[in-house]
């Protein structure tokens, strides 16, 4: 049977109970979640949270969705893509908890993180290999242009892994849960975030070679490595963060010098 929508449905009450746990949601707070499917998680973040919104493309589900959960009076059913939903409509701040469909979670997160002024928290179920990317530090070989992109506003911890048998049906993969803490301040002073992920992304899109070789296309790259205090022959993945962030600083102005210069 085809299963649109990344549908594996989640059942087991001991790991639905471990995401409420370590999503932190008290009664006080606002739940968005993506895809209820047939709102096994949705029942639990009812009796937790003040008010749940659960947000479902699947417009055969949305009936059921409606009889299972017509006893929670403080779940709102939306029908809608999550990727086009305008967040900013929801008048409070609020966290997302999740068990996101897999064939969209990058563009999900980037989604989210577009909104994150509003956003408390996010607890979301991916993909264990996603999860691991997410989360990763430099010096690891899962550290790419998804961690740096991921943790530049936000702490994101990988909880704990969830079989692919806890789910029905199976997905091909194992699972994991990352809780984001959201940041409204940002972790590092960057001016031009745009050239950061530029720099980031064009650093990554060839691991393997040196720092130097990869960034070539930058004028004075050459000098910008020395006056962010980088070795040329570093891997971009032996980069931290705070070193990214030096070394754009350092491309910026150097391009400003020629600017003036010329
Ligand atoms: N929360 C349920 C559970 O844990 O059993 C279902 C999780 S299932 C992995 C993903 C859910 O997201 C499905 O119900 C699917 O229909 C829904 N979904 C897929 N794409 C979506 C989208 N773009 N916007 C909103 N919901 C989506």
């Amino acid at each position: 049977m085809k299963r649109p929508f990344g549908q594996h449905f989640l059942f087991d009450p001991n790991i639905l109970k471990k995401i409420i746990k370590c999503s932190g949601v008290t009664s006080d707070d606002t739940v968005v979640e993506i895809g209820p499917g047939l709102g096994t998680l949705t029942k639990f973040l009812s009796l937790s949270a003040k008010k749940v919104i659960a947000i479902e493309i699947d417009k055969r589900l949305i009936e059921k969705l409606e009889g299972i959960l017509s006893p929670c009076s403080n779940v709102e059913i939306i029908q809608a893509d999550a990727l086009q939903f305008p967040y900013d409509s929801i008048n409070e701040k609020f966290r997302v908890i999740a068990n996101i469909p897999y064939y969209i979670t990058t563009p999900i997160l980037f989604r989210l993180l577009e909104f994150r002024e509003k956003i408390t928290s996010m607890t979301l179920l991916m993909q264990k290999e996603v999860a691991k990317r997410i989360t990763a530090s430099h010096k690891n070989k899962d550290y790419g242009v998804l961690s740096i992109s991921a943790q530049l506003h936000t702490k994101p911890v990988l909880e704990f892994t969830v079989s692919r048998k806890a789910f029905l049906p199976p997905p091909k993969v194992d699972s994991a849960v990352v809780h984001f803490e959201v940041s409204q301040a940002p972790f590092f002073e960057i001016a031009d975030e745009e050239l950061f992920l530029e720099v980031v992304k064009t650093a990554f899109s060839q691991r393997r070679k040196t720092i130097a070789n990869s960034l070539k296309t930058y004028t004075g790259i050459k000098d910008a490595l020395q006056k962010a205090g980088l070795d040329p022959k570093l891997r971009p993945e032996n980069l931290s963060m705070e070193d990214y962030v030096r070394l754009t600083e350092a491309l910026k102005n150097i391009s400003l010098s020629h600017q003036f210069i010329s």
